[in-house]
């Protein structure tokens, strides 16, 4: 079935489910170190491994995390809130439990808000918990069986469950860009798909166009990119239509995502679904949560994507899409708010911090904490070309430079004697001499050609060496030409 068949007849339906790690120096419930790639069973203790008689103490930082999370996200933050055991077997999980939260969760009824082609959409948030992760199965290519590595046990997750309010993949794309942008702003998930530090899984379902009660869904996991995730919701539904098309009913069920062929194939239906037998932990008592702690956590927040996105356009004056390239990075953000603190010209920074900065750390693979020019070396410069040391083209010289050697504008500019010639006496007589070898584009600039102007320009620029003011140069060619 072709795409717009789909968008014409059935209305899509998604909701979302997040899981991410959190950047505690330890475990949730022990000491261990969270670290990620040393030796496998290196970090574990009694609590980690699930031995009998082992106590597992909640870690506070993880609540303060989840608090800024909720905070973040526009949440209640519960004064009170209940871990729970979900029970299933698999030898990822020592304990045959996992500690999670269920009826009373850390945060509630949030929401985020999201750019759409209709304007800005609020996409509900239904809870945010906090959980244990589980560990890894190393699975044997000789077939010898499979090991296990427990590191990764007891690491902290917080869990964000959205409501079924996004209508398009497009959609899921847009909340989920922005659910990572706020938590590693916060500081509470290195954000790496790749790793994952952030995971998704998407509930999908289709209904007819006008039909309130929502369809029936399936839930795809396993995707570790945004592009993955787009791909894997587009092919859900063509999948979930043809169904219906072809006189059948979508069942509920788990179904995985396959990077190499596209496509999502059934895991396993409803009926294997697992009863948790979720019920209180009685290794934990009550999370209290007092008015002071989130309120000082509330003070502690940083400046979020959307506000240092409203502010770049309101106080610095940049086009909105300079402001959204500029935010979606916080150190780049952090980089360009230096420039304009210290330049005062917030096109003028944007401009060579999207252009030429950003140019030279994508040919070099570097982020911007690694620029070897930092705002200060970059203002300097800028404030060459305003006060007309250097034109707007031998910047770009001195920039290569600058990223170079570190030096600064002025010792580049004074070493390499790269000052622009504004004495109009020393251009005048550039210009008279290139007039007197060209009389033939003389002639023709005079008897109406006047696209020969720029030949002069360019011609003066080259016998200057580039170091002629461009302001200069137009003026007196236009007298000289007339
Ligand atoms: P479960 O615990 O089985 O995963 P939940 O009711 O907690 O089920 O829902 C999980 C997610 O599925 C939520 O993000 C919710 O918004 C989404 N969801 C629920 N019903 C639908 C539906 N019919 N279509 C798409 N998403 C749905
Ligand atoms: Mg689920
Ligand atoms: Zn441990």
């Amino acid at each position: 079935m072709k795409g717009y068949l789909v968008n014409t007849k059935y209305e899509v339906v998604i909701g979302l489910e997040v899981h991410v790690q959190l950047t505690t120096a330890t475990k949730i419930f022990c000491g261990c170190s969270t670290r990620f790639g040393n030796a496998p069973n290196s970090q574990t203790c009694p609590v980690c491994l699930g031995l009998p008689g082992a106590l597992p103490v909640l870690n506070r930082e993880v609540v303060e995390m989840a608090i800024r999370t909720g905070l973040a996200t526009n949440c209640a933050i519960a004064p009170r809130s209940i871990f729970a055991r979900k029970n299933y077997f698999y030898p990822d999980l020592p304990k045959g439990y996992q500690i999670s939260q269920f009826e009373l969760p850390v945060c509630e009824h949030g929401h985020l808000n999201i750019e759409t082609e209709q304007g800005e959409k609020r996409i509900g948030i239904t809870r945010i918990h906090m959980e244990e992760d589980a560990g890894k199965l190393l699975h044997s290519d000789l077939g010898e069986g499979s090991l296990v590595d427990l590191n990764r046990a007891c690491t902290p997750l917080l869990e964000v469950v959205s409501e079924p309010d996004m209508r398009s993949a497009d959609e899921a794309i847009s909340y989920l860009k922005k659910l990572h942008q706020i938590v590693v702003y916060l500081g509470v998930c290195d954000g790496n798909l790749e790793e994952g530090s952030f995971r998704c899984d998407a509930n999908v379902s289709i209904r007819p166009w006008g039909q309130k009660e929502f369809g029936t869904r399936a839930e795809l996991k396993n995707i570790n990119s945004f592009r993955f995730i787009k791909q894997a919701i587009e092919y859900e539904v063509e999948r979930q239509a043809e169904v219906i098309e072809d006189g059948g009913k979508v069942v509920q069920e788990t179904r995985l995502f396959d990077a190499n062929t596209g496509l999502t194939r059934s895991m396993r239906g409803k009926e294997e679904a697992h009863d948790y037998r979720y019920f209180p932990d009685p290794d934990q008592v009550p999370l209290v949560i007092s008015p002071e702690w989130i309120e000082r956590v509330r003070q502690d927040l940083p400046e979020l994507p959307e506000a240092k996105f409203e502010r770049f356009v309101r106080e610095y004056g940049i086009p909105r899409y300079d402001a959204e390239v500029l935010t979606a990075d916080q150190a780049m953000a952090g980089y360009f708010d230096a420039c304009v603190k210290l330049h005062g010209d917030g096109k003028t920074c944007s401009n060579w911090v999207m252009g030429e900065v950003q140019r030279r750390l994508n040919d070099e693979g570097i982020s911007i904490v690694a620029s070897p020019v930092s705002p200060e070396l970059l203002v300097g410069m800028l404030k060459r070309i305003d006060d007309n040391t250097i034109s707007g083209k031998i910047a770009k010289t001195v920039f290569d430079e600058m990223w170079k050697s570190g030096k600064t504008a002025d010792t580049i500019i004074e070493e390499q004697g790269l000052k622009q010639v504004t004495d109009t006496g020393a251009i005048e007589s550039i210009i008279d001499e290139i007039i007197a070898a060209n009389p033939g584009q003389v002639e023709e600039y005079r008897g109406g050609k006047e696209k020969v102007f720029g030949f002069f320009v360019g011609q003066v620029m080259k016998a200057s060496k580039g170091k002629a003011s461009p302001a200069a140069v137009n003026e007196l060619l236009k007298v000289k030409l007339q």
